[in-house]
């Protein structure tokens, strides 16, 4: 690993801090800090911390010892000198007397020296950072570290690989026990430069940011030099799987089973969002013939278990062709995680008094030979981060492997770390929106109605699919609400199942379909060419049942129901004069509508329709309204707000019925109009 550190950098950052007021070892405290976040291989997730013992002056003036800490909740690769709190030194170091302190007490002990009341809690390492005699302490969970740590002879390896450069610490959760672990073997090192903690990871200490920072890549440095050195052959293949299935037609039915289906009426499902994984080095692992060995032995540093259980579930090798025979296999494999789950729980709980809450026994990662990793987490964020976590955990295993075998800690320590009280308050944070843990795709996504949908579903929680012909439109649609760009051209069969296919892989399937795309052709019946009503019945009736046919697919595959939404129009009930083209497609599509709610009722899927009227923007082009306005001899903000409300319709409201409905858990069949108000149109 190289050094990224950069004079013209560093000096930079301290001059652009210096005009705010911060100091310069504060600046370059923020500068290796982003340094180490930056790589990966360092830093994931909130596994890694730093610090800088400086001194600040508070309101009187009067000038204290600080150590400014890294602060939970900021990334390191980002993070700014807020992010760093100062806690006074003092009462901390204070602290190295006692014997035993709860982290519920380190906590509040940390909070109430800090100088700003308002900053984030200090990380849950700062007693170890305070206690070390150091200026400047940089720690990370290295992966070349973890590998070395992670294995029978793991210790005896890094005495050779750093002698008396570093002094061991063996495994303890962190907090006051740690802290103190650490100090003692600092304090009987005195000219040691690190700490190797085993099982979690490393520490280096500098009089400067630079020192400590570059010390951490040359400690890394030695341990993959150390690996390569030890390398040999791992991961014996098992007997190939022959032809597998990909990846995006097993994503709906693995969804499907990582469901939590909460008892009581049926209809209480706890979805995840899933994110497929697939590299060589993650085709080499899971097709491992020793995969249900190594897979199954823990993590690889002890706060990924927070995110990532202790343990994933492994799947058999999906055919390709009749997936039946499979999914009863990996179903019955889930079943048995679950019940595995539940039996560590209760092993490991009598030893909290009985007071720990379980969490659900659904696993988070999934390893499936042939076809690669899911990951799966209550949104999008979460579901990518347990799936980097456990790529992490490949590369690790497989350099520990390489050497000898993976080993971790142990299972109740496991257990200590994922049902840790601080981890537990972080976790269970703020309530979920509405429309959490749900994927929607909205076809139509880049024209006005389709944004306006999609946003109205990122506000509520959903991850949004943008379904669109590919384009700069689609492009920033996606981009502004932090959804997902996918080209699809909803007349054309293949571009429609690859596009599912990407949602599949992505977020593991579909909950909500918004079947929006349209568009308004406009001719006398007895004029109008049959190419030209070809044209309109393929976008506006042939489209909608294409994409539903898909969705409905993939809907059965995970077996928690469904949403269907389509854009009928009013034309389909009340048509107006020139618009047979548009309008005798969208009567087909309306019962189509219908016709869904009929055959999926059962198995929970709805379906429902807006009819919507007069929406600029909508497949009314001001062309077109123009023309209309003028036909009736009014204006055209008159004729759109030619309604019983007097008010012009506009794309939010058209969102907001979408959301209504998708949130109508007792309604299917119902077309909801959103048209100001219009009696010629009302369906009965
Ligand atoms: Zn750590």
């Amino acid at each position: 690993m190289r050094s990224a550190w950069n004079d013209r950098e560093a000096a930079e950052l301290v001059e652009r801090y210096a005009a705010e007021g911060v100091g310069e070892d504060l600046a370059l405290r923020v500068y290796t800090t982003r340094l180490l976040g930056s790589e990966p291989r360092l830093v994931l997730h909130g596994g890694g911390n730093t610090s800088v013992k400086s001194r600040a002056r508070d309101v009187t003036g009067t000038e204290l010892d600080v150590l400014y800490v890294k602060g939970s909740g900021w990334d390191m690769g980002t993070i700014e000198p807020p992010g760093l709190p100062a806690v006074q030194l003092d009462p901390l170091l204070a602290l190295a007397g006692i014997d035993a302190l709860s982290d519920e007490d380190m906590v509040n002990l940390q909070r109430r020296n800090l100088l700003d009341s308002k900053a984030p809690n200090p990380s849950v390492e700062t007693l170890l950072h305070a206690w070390v005699p150091r200026t400047f302490i940089d720690h990370t969970h290295a992966n070349a570290a973890l590998a070395l740590t992670d294995q029978p002879h793991g210790e005896e390896i890094c005495r050779e690989v750093y002698s008396d450069r570093a002094a061991i610490v063996p495994y303890i959760m962190p907090g006051f026990d740690l802290a103190k672990a650490a100090k003692a073997a600092a304090d009987a090192h005195p000219r040691a430069e690190g700490l190797v903690l085993l099982k979690h990871g490393l520490f280096t200490f500098g009089d400067t940011a630079q020192e400590a920072y570059e010390l951490m890549i040359e400690f890394v440095s030695l341990a993959e030099a150390r690996i390569e050195r030890g390398r040999r052959t791992v991961f014996a293949a098992a007997a190939a799987p022959g032809a597998v299935a990909s990846a995006s037609e097993i994503a709906p039915a693995i969804r499907g089973m990582l469901a939590i289906r909460r008892e009581g009426d049926g209809a209480e499902v706890e979805r995840f969002i899933l994110e497929h994984r697939v590299s060589p080095a993650i085709l080499a692992y899971v097709g491992g013939d020793e995969l249900s060995r190594y897979s199954q032995v823990g993590t690889v540093t002890p706060d990924h278990a927070i995110r990532t259980k202790p343990l994933p579930v492994v799947l058999p090798a999906p055919p390709a062709g009749d997936l039946t025979a499979w999914t009863g296999r990996a179903r019955a494999a889930v079943d048995a995680y679950g019940e595995a789950y539940t039996t560590y729980f209760e092993r490991h709980n009598p030893r909290y008094g009985g007071m720990k809450r379980m969490l659900d026994p659904s696993p988070r990662v999934v390893l499936v030979p042939g076809v690669g990793l899911f990951a799966s987490g209550r949104d999008a964020r979460a579901a990518a981060a347990a799936a980097d976590l456990a790529e992490t955990t490949v590369d690790v295993i497989t350099d520990a492997e390489s050497m000898d075998r993976f080993e971790s800690i142990a299972e109740s320590e496991l257990f200590d770390i994922e049902y840790w009280s601080l981890e537990q308050a972080k976790l269970a944070g703020a309530r979920e929106k509405t429309l959490a843990r749900h994927v929607v795709v909205v076809t139509g996504g880049a024209g006005a109605i389709g944004r306006a949908t999609a946003a109205a579903f990122r506000t509520v929680g959903a991850e949004v699919a943008f379904f669109d012909l590919p384009g700069p439109a689609l492009d920033d649609a996606a981009a502004a609400e932090a959804g997902l760009a996918v080209p699809c051209d909803v007349t054309d069969d293949a571009s429609v199942a690859r596009a599912f296919d990407i949602v599949a892989a992505r977020f593991g399937g579909v909950d909500i379909l918004v079947s929006n795309a349209g568009a308004a052709w406009r001719a006398p019946m007895a004029d109008v060419t049959d190419d030209v009503l070809r044209e309109s019945f393929e976008l506006n009736f042939f489209a909608h049942q294409r994409v539903t046919r898909v969705a409905v697919r993939m809907m059965r595959a995970q077996g928690t129901g469904g949403c269907l939404l389509f854009n009928v129009s009013k034309q389909a009930v009340n048509p107006g004069p020139d618009f047979g083209p548009y309008g005798l497609p969208k009567a087909a599509t309306l019962g189509l509508v219908r016709q869904y709610a009929i055959e999926h009722g059962w198995e929970g899927i709805r379906s429902n329709g807006v009819n919507a009227d007069r929406i600029r923007s909508g497949v009314l082009t001001e062309e077109m309204i123009s023309a209309r306005s003028e036909a009736r001899g009014v204006s055209e903000d008159a004729y759109m707000r030619g309604n019983l409300l007097g008010r012009e319709v506009r794309a939010d409201d058209v969102a907001r019925a979408f959301i209504s409905l998708a949130l109508a858990r007792a309604t299917t069949g119902a077309i909801l109009t959103v048209d100001g108000g219009n009696v010629a149109a009302a369906l009965r």
